[in-house]
């Protein structure tokens, strides 16, 4: 029946920057559907591993900096140590940085390129090479409506989440023939940390909901359900594809 095919009943997530905002939001819709759940985060994940083991899920946290290259491969031995197989990848963790370009250093440049693209490729990598010797698996990445348009004063963060719709694209047509999904969720405009600078900005926060044909910010719930769909053998024929969650803005 179609609903069973949305289940994440017995299988693996790995969920990186899980302590909060849609991370958060991410873990405990995966969790809900099924999945145990083992979320990555520089801080503690306490806040999500409550949220999840009340209604009886299972969730495990692994404190990682995934802007340290050694982190990177903790991930998947720690996720195989804990439940003994992964299915899922999400890669949510990211960052964004808002300067003038003329004003950007090359250290901050680098700082964002290094997490927001660089450690998805090197997650990408090593856990495509663990769902090819077992048979299958699924990766989102968290793209940006900067992975189609340019923004304001923010160039590292938008080249970043370029980069990663065209990698889901890259990575989806080497692997699909391994049972590999690799598909990306474009969020719109959401009320996390992410975008706190720009809600305090009255001026700016009203021009942003003005656009946005379903008129409020998104919040982590409003995700959930993209990102179960992706997980799951319902999107066991979608490829490549970046799947805008945001309220119509794009569409405007
Ligand atoms: P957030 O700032 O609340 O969450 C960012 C997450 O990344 C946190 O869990 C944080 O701990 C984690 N993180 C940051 N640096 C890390 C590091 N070095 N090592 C490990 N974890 C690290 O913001 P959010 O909105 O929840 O962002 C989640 C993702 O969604 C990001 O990739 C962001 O770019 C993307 N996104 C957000 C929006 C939005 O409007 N909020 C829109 C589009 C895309």
């Amino acid at each position: 029946m179609i609903l069973d095919k949305f289940s994440l009943k017995d299988k693996v997530a790995v969920v990186t920057g899980a302590n909060t905002g849609l991370g958060q939001g991410i873990s405990v819709a995966l969790a809900q559907a099924g999945a145990k759940v083992c979320g990555a985060a520089r801080r503690s994940c306490e806040d999500t591993a409550k949220k999840i083991e009340d209604f009886g899920g299972e969730f495990k946290e692994i404190i990682a900096d995934l802007s340290d290259r050694k982190s990177v491969d903790i991930l998947l031995s720690e996720a195989l140590e804990a439940y003994g197989r992964v299915d899922i990848l999400v890669n949510n963790a990211g960052m964004i940085l808002r300067e003038d370009s003329v004003n950007v250093s090359d250290e901050y440049w680098y700082k964002v390129i290094e997490l927001n693209q660089n450690t998805v490729f090197f997650l990408c990598r090593e856990f495509g090479k663990h769902f090819i010797s077992q048979g299958g698996g699924k990766i989102i990445n968290i793209a940006s409506m900067l992975s189609f348009q340019g923004g304001i004063r923010v160039a590292s963060y938008c080249a970043s989440k370029s980069a990663v719709a065209g990698l889901t694209k890259a990575l989806a047509n080497e692997w699909a023939k391994y049972n590999i999904n690799v598909n990306a969720i474009a969020p719109g405009y959401m009320a996390t940390n992410n975008t706190s600078q720009l809600r305090s900005d009255e001026d700016r926060s009203e021009a942003i909901i003005e656009r946005i044909p379903a008129g409020r910010w998104g919040t982590p719930e409003d995700i959930a359900g993209a990102a179960v769909f992706l997980s799951s053998e319902a999107s066991s024929y979608i490829n490549g594809f970046t799947l805008a969650v945001d309220g119509g803005w794009l569409a405007r």
